[in-house]
């Protein structure tokens, strides 16, 4: 493992300084063999990172937006023709399958292909003034020095989500990744750096700093977080980091854009085509290892065809192919370390207690990989949403309840504390429009005949209630990443005041 590592990190342009003789120890979580030893940045590093981040931003806010929109079209390319390396690290690393590694770097290129095009449609309004000779307007502008925190299961796309749209939009960036995967951060750093090298020998004028990379610890992100230069903090991660991060950038009167965790369930109907059902199911709960956002980790089914499709789903469930996400047809992979495993074994004991029926969940591949934790993924029949159904546990986890009405089951869908994604499969247009009604799912995302997970860049992501309330990618999300202006442009010869106001002199 270790000398594939290192060829991998090389052909990534990563030399083996950056992952050697640090104190941030790496380990795969296929096997458990160790990866690196990375490199740590202390607060203070973090607080001379954001001095430097601010000067890049002061040059970067004048380059035309088309011309910054070339930097990230450059980026796109060295992803284009990394692809393949930087999935695989990410496999090694996060514990992904193979064809979620490779996605995971396509939503990079795709995000970038998205913002290379935005770079021409910064767009602002112009506005009907009340005043004769009177214009006014709305301009956005560069933000300043955005902040990205981000998780173990996303280590990279999510960076790129952010980046992608903060250089356009002007700003420079500041990446504190997770302490779990700092290496697919380290490689994704190289490749921006060579785009950055091409751009500016093609006479760009790119700033040096103006995307830098801090690996550590939650210490390191909470001085960035709480750092006054710093204008947005995008952080991506457990509603618990979020608590934690929210009120201290909002004590600083900064911006902050939260992606936390998501509870995310999926309505099937007595209509529903449950050929599609039973697949949406399986990959939002089971697919990568149940360790995502927009995991399904709920589903609440008509009581008239309960019963098939849970037995259905357990058997389905139970034939899974587990085993290394690099070997081929492996569909579910490891979980990331074992404090995730045992999260996972108390939950299951919470389920049982509170009246709930588990079948798997059990360690599987133990004696082939002693130091990796692996699951079969579980199924849990619940007789009520009870406490720990309304918790997210970060594991392949999937809970079954029943209803009667359709009112019924998006009350249950709506009561947990979270609100990223949901679904309904039905062929019913009436339950359908529901769903994605006002009084439908409460959700940022609600979908139907699809399953929760595996969001298109195109459009806006992110959730309601403890899920934070941000958005990012696609649709007008880059607006977060800009100040608005208002501007009111006087070309007649007198001076009214709005409103009528007299102050005549
Ligand atoms: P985590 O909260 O443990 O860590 C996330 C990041 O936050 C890491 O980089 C960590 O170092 C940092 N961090 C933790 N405490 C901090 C603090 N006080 N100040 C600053 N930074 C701090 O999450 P994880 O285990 O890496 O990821 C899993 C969680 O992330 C799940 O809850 C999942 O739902 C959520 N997630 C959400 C989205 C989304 O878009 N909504 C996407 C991916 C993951």
């Amino acid at each position: 493992m270790t000398t594939h590592i290192t060829e991998l990190l090389s052909a990534l342009g990563v030399s083996s300084s950056a992952f050697t003789g640090g104190t941030l120890n790496v380990r795969s979580p296929i096997d458990g063999a160790a990866l690196g030893a990375v490199h740590e940045a202390s607060a203070e590093d973090m607080r001379a990172a954001v001095a430097r981040a601010h000067a890049a931003f002061l040059d970067w806010r004048n380059v035309p937006a088309p011309k910054r929109g070339e930097l990230v079209r450059l980026f796109g390319e060295e992803l284009r023709a990394h692809k393949a390396d930087l999935a695989r690290l990410v496999s090694l690393e996060a514990g992904k399958v193979s064809s979620e590694g490779e996605g995971e770097v396509q939503e990079m290129i795709d995000i970038c292909d998205f913002a290379v095009g935005l770079s021409r449609q910064l767009h602002g309004l112009t506005i009907a003034s009340e005043r004769p000779g009177h214009r006014m307007m709305e301009q956005y502008l560069p933000l300043g020095v955005v902040g990205i925190i981000s998780a173990f299961n996303f280590p990279v796309a999510v960076w790129a989500w952010n980046s992608a749209l903060a250089l356009v939009c002007g700003d420079s960036c500041i990446w504190k990744p997770s302490e779990k995967t700092p290496l697919t951060a380290i490689a994704t750093q190289a490749l921006f750096e060579r785009a950055l090298a091409r751009y500016n020998a093609a006479g760009g004028t790119a700033p040096a700093h103006l995307s830098q990379l801090l690996n550590g610890g939650a210490a390191v992100g909470e001085a960035m977080v709480d750092h006054p230069q710093v204008a947005l903090v995008s952080a991506t991660g457990s509603t618990r980091m979020g608590r934690a991060v929210g009120p201290r950038v909002a004590a600083r009167f900064g911006r902050c854009l939260l992606e936390l965790g998501g509870n995310n369930a999926i309505i099937v109907t007595p209509s529903a085509d449950l050929e599609l059902a039973v697949r949406g199911i399986l990959f939002g709960a089971y697919g990568t290892a149940g360790q995502r956002c927009t995991t399904t980790r709920r589903v609440i089914i008509h009581e008239s065809i309960h019963d098939e499709l849970v037995a259905r789903l357990d058997r389905a469930r139970a034939q899974l192919k587990i085993g290394s996400p690099v070997e081929a047809g492996t569909l579910i992979g490891p979980l990331i370390d074992g404090a995730s495993f045992e999260a996972m074994q108390t939950a299951l004991a919470a389920a049982r207690e509170q009246g709930g029926e588990v079948s798997g969940g059990e360690r599987a591949l133990a004696s082939q990989y002693p130091n990796a934790w692996y699951a079969t993924p579980a199924l849990v029949r619940m007789p009520a949403q009870t406490d720990i159904v309304k918790h997210e546990t970060f594991a392949p986890i999937l809970y079954t309840l029943k209803y009667k009405t359709l009112d019924e089951a998006i009350a249950l869908q709506n009561e947990v504390p979270q609100g990223l994604s949901s679904a309904i499969f039905t062929n019913d247009i009436r339950e359908a429009e529901t769903f994605v009604s006002a009084s439908g799912s409460d959700c940022g995302i609600a979908n139907v005949n699809i399953g929760t997970s595996g969001a298109e860049i195109g459009g806006a992501f992110g959730g309601e209630k403890e899920t934070g309330g941000g958005r990012e990618s696609g649709s007008d999300a880059w607006k977060a990443y800009m100040r608005r202006t208002t501007n009111t442009v006087n070309y007649s010869r007198s001076l009214p005041l709005a409103q009528g106001v007299k102050f005549d002199i």
